[in-house]
């Protein structure tokens, strides 16, 4: 595989971006070697500035659930450019999509839209502290709900104590308003809204987790926490970012019938193009700027380019059988993997729903981080590579989720399948 281009670009952005990325995981440190700098991408492929073609199961992170460049988002885009791409101004679009997102979404009775995953879950926690005039928030260790100061926040000496920030920059006095929890481990929940009586102002979740690799949530647990939340008179609030339109056209909160107060959405919504947004009750909506006092605001929000790529690929995605074929295709390729995975003799454990799945490089089971993190990192990083030079592009990182689309094709999933078998065959068993 020929990477020189790649490299000398890697070498020139590392001059003039810090890392030579503009966000850290792109860089390949968890598996070693040279990101590859894309080109071009269409259907289920990316294209790198050397010329090499790959099969996608990084899609963007999660948004590319339609495959590149699908036709009718990259038409929308055409034409909402040549209306201007951007007003600061109210538009139609932004009603429809707003339409589109409550009637998939009955949880959402209002929604407001921004610019990024990160702002939408930033905004809610704002949101949710302002309704209930209370300051605490509880996470899970190891879920992401983007980069703003309260939520770069894991347990520091367990689940109990708190917040230590996870970052340099993030002071202490903003991450011990956040608890963090474990997990599916409801009793962790428990404890912190006893200790905490009348302070806490939301649980913030993935309902289904990507962000430690894909984990699920034990039956009862996600209920448990809308029964405690409840109790406590605290918000609950999904942070469907990765699973929104993912799992199924309304979420996971459809998949396990569950209503949270706010969801927090992004990635598909947008069609590639940068968007979050964040809805739910009309009572704790209605506190929001210029409604309420809870301020909150951008420049760009609501971008045309964005709204029309979001309502193109929504409309899509609205289509009969839909998440049907999606999930005959993943279940395709995950059982093919998985036969792959037993006959090599290697410890892995899989974690799948739907399209979104992660195996990880352990005997598992994976049920939270501490179990997620006994997974062999290095044995990762060498599949990963192994599958790079067999013309397929996993995330280059064990804690990341690998995302089937609607552009893979049957032989698409079957090159999938054989190059692994390719990567596994003559597996160092011991190193
Ligand atoms: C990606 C992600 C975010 C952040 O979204 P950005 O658009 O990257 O800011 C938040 N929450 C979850 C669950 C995510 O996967």
């Amino acid at each position: 595989m020929k990477t020189a281009i790649s490299r000398k670009l890697f070498r020139q952005a590392k001059k003039v971006i810090p890392g030579g990325v503009n966000s850290p995981v792109r860089a390949f440190r968890s598996v070693g070697g040279t990101p590859l700098f894309v080109a071009r991408a269409k259907g289920a492929t990316v294209t790198d500035a050397d010329g090499n073609t790959f099969l996608d199961y990084v899609s963007s992170w999660g948004p590319m659930i339609l495959g590149h460049a699908h036709p009718e988002i990259v038409s929308a885009i055409r034409k909402a450019a040549g209306r201007g791409t951007s007003y600061g101004a109210p538009t139609a679009g932004e009603v429809a999509l707003a339409n589109l997102i409550r009637k998939a979404f009955p949880s959402i009775e209002k929604v407001r839209l921004v610019s990024s995953g990160t702002e939408a879950a930033m905004s809610a926690v704002r949101l949710a502290r302002g309704f209930t005039g209370r300051d605490k928030i509880v996470k899970f260790e190891g879920c992401y709900h983007g980069h703003a100061d309260p939520m770069l926040v894991k347990a520091g000496s367990g689940a109990l104590t708190f917040g230590q920030p996870d970052s340099p920059g993030v002071p202490r006095d903003t991450a011990k308003h956040t608890l963090t929890a474990t997990f599916n481990d409801a009793a962790s929940v428990r404890r912190l809204f006893e200790r905490n009586r009348g302070e806490i102002a939301a649980v913030i979740v993935e309902p289904i987790p990507g962000n430690m690799g894909v984990v699920l949530p034990t039956p009862g647990f996600l209920d448990e926490l809308r029964k405690m939340t409840r109790t406590a008179r605290a918000l609950l609030i999904f942070d469907e970012v990765i699973t929104g339109f993912r799992v199924a056209y309304g979420g996971a909160q459809e998949l396990f019938g569950i209503v949270p107060d706010l969801t927090v959405l992004g990635k598909i919504i947008g069609g590639g193009l940068p968007v979050g947004a964040f809805g739910g009750r009309r009572d704790v909506m209605a506190a929001l700027s210029p409604e309420g006092p809870v301020y909150q605001a951008g420049t760009l929000s609501g971008n045309p380019l964005a709204v029309a790529a979001g309502l193109a690929a929504l409309t899509e995605l609205a289509r009969k059988n839909t998440y049907r074929k999606l999930a005959e295709k993943a279940d395709y390729l995950g059982e093919g993997l998985q036969g792959v995975f037993q006959k090599a003799d290697l410890p892995t454990w899989t974690n799948r729903v739907g399209s979104m799945w992660t195996t990880f490089f352990q005997e598992g089971p994976v049920v939270d981080y501490a179990t997620a993190k006994k997974s062999d990192t290095a044995a990762y990083g060498r599949y990963f590579h192994r599958m790079l030079d067999r013309g397929v592009y996993l995330a280059p990182s064990q804690f990341e989720a690998g995302f089937v689309s609607l552009a893979h094709t049957r032989r698409d999933l079957d090159r999938t399948i054989a190059a692994a078998r390719g990567a596994l065959s003559g597996w160092p068993a011991s190193r």
